[in-house]
């Protein structure tokens, strides 16, 4: 059978608030006692073990750290979010970048037991620095890179709901991503780099088209018709079966939350729903993709990517500066 990884970044409202440019992040507001049971059950009833991309800021801090520790205690994977969650980490030096990950690892660690061996750039950030530190810090994988043609629109979109002065915004000019990235594989390779080489499992998007294929995208499609996103799906799934891609599909607390969790949160694509119905949407949407691939932990994604390596692809990284 065809398998598929499925990872979910644990972004907090305080972490869209700070990158949406809005007052009041710095208290760190958080909903992860109230979406995370819920993301937990939804899984735990379709028997699912998935990788969670945890911020190291929220694992510090003493009030989310039941939400996560159910998390592990769930059977479910650890992998590091960055501790600030800044998507323009790719501007770090590397002594910044070293303690940003170090920092986070130790709360990730302190909070659930975990010592994390996989990493996503927040905003799908990511230089040539932070794959070295990566690599230099003993991780398994990176699992940043986001080959999408949509999103400079994304990114674009977001700016025009915020209040973002024009230095914040050339600061999140690589929000979601850049058009470089929308030409890299859709499928595991590994990067070339000075010491070594580090396995990348990109975020799936269909295959040729670079257009995106992860759950808010498709909840957003069935905002309109329920049928187009199924049939999206499963025309997508399609595609990377007929290209060898054993895709890795995001997953973000938002996904699981409607208009009545979150106020703040309205300007987000999908945030105008009702909570039942997103729910119904994506059981709608997992009933395909459990119907058609094994589902795994991104870590168990990369063993078996590893497992072929010789057939991996090997990049060198060019990132625009
Ligand atoms: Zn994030």
């Amino acid at each position: 059978m065809r398998y598929a990884s499925l990872s979910l970044d644990l972004d907090n409202l305080w972490a869209y608030m700070k990158t949406h440019g809005d007052p009041g992040w710095e208290s760190y507001p958080s909903y992860l006692d109230a979406v995370v049971p819920r993301i937990l059950e939804f899984l735990a009833a379709r028997r699912l073990t998935i990788t969670f991309f945890i911020v190291g800021q929220d694992a510090a801090l003493e009030k989310n750290r039941a939400a996560l520790r159910a998390i592990v205690d769930a059977g479910h994977e650890i992998g590091n979010h960055s501790f600030r969650h800044e998507p323009w980490l790719h501007l770090y030096k590397p002594a910044e970048l070293d303690q940003e990950l170090r920092q986070a690892e130790e709360a990730i660690k302190s909070a659930t037991g975990v010592h994390p061996r996989g990493f996503r750039g927040p905003g799908f950030s990511l230089s040539e620095d932070t794959l070295d530190t990566l690599l230099r810090r003993g991780y398994e994988y990176d699992a940043t890179v986001f080959p999408n043609l949509l999103n400079p629109l994304a990114r674009a979109y977001l700016f025009s709901t915020s209040k973002l002065t024009p230095e914040e915004k050339k600061q999140r000019s690589a929000l979601f991503g850049t058009w470089k990235d929308a030409f890299r594989p859709v499928r595991p390779f590994q990067w070339r780099l000075a010491d070594g080489r580090l396995l990348e499992i990109p975020v799936t998007t269909l295959p040729g088209l670079k257009v995106p294929m992860h759950l808010s995208y498709l909840i957003y499609l069935a905002k309109f018709s329920r049928v187009a996103a199924r049939c999206y799906l499963r025309f997508a799934l399609g595609a990377c079966a007929a290209t060898g891609t054993q895709p890795s599909i995001l997953l973000h607390p938002l996904d699981f939350m409607g208009r009545e969790d979150c106020a703040e949160l309205a300007f987000f694509p999908g945030m105008d729903l009702a909570r039942e119905r997103k729910l119904a949407i994506m059981a709608e949407l997992f009933d395909i993709l459990s119907a058609r691939c094994e589902m795994v932990t991104m870590g168990e994604h990369a063993r078996r990517a590893s497992a072929s390596r010789d057939a991996l692809r090997t990049l060198t990284p060019v990132f625009p500066s």
